[in-house]
């Protein structure tokens, strides 16, 4: 039997007045956006963390630093298909990711479907092998005052 190793990963981001908002590769129309050094894209940050963990590969910090221009304003489908090359190159491949995006507004069950086609193509693997749900903090803490948005991901690998 080949090997199975589990990743978790997590991530927050600032969300800032008329500020674009991606999430899972989708652009999505809101008042306010995430914040940060690439597209701020939690949700893929937060599955490239699960599945460089599941690697011991160190976390997204590590491999594209917040300091390196490389990545400004980089789509984060792009740091998604660097790190599935690297996972790949120590002989891995994916079994699933399942993902927790937790955020007040806007609401993103419409949106699911094609953010799970474009992270199906950036990590080659099949839809039916992500997936993404979505809950509200309640309208507690700096998620229910809509000053941030957290996500959190597991995923599975195995070397046969
Ligand atoms: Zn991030």
């Amino acid at each position: 039997m080949g090997k199975i190793k589990v990743g978790f990963g997590f991530d927050v981001h600032q969300l800032k007045k008329d500020h674009p908002f991606v999430l899972g590769g989708v652009k999505l129309e809101h008042h306010a956006g995430a914040y940060g050094h690439s597209d701020a894209d939690v949700l893929l940050h937060a599955i490239c963390d699960a599945l460089l963990g599941a690697a011991n590969l160190r976390d997204i910090g590590f491999h594209f630093s917040n300091k390196d221009d490389r990545w400004k304003g980089i789509s984060s489908l792009v740091l998604l298909q660097h790190v599935v090359a690297l996972i790949k190159e120590k002989g891995f491949t994916i079994g699933n990711i399942d993902a927790m995006v937790c955020l007040e507004a806007p609401k993103i069950n419409p949106h699911i479907p094609e953010m799970k086609t474009y992270i199906a193509e950036a990590a080659a693997i099949n839809e039916e092998d992500i997936s993404i749900k979505a809950t509200t903090n309640e309208q507690m803490g700096f998620i229910g005052r809509e000053e941030g948005v957290v996500a959190y991901a597991v995923c599975l690998i195995e070397r046969g």
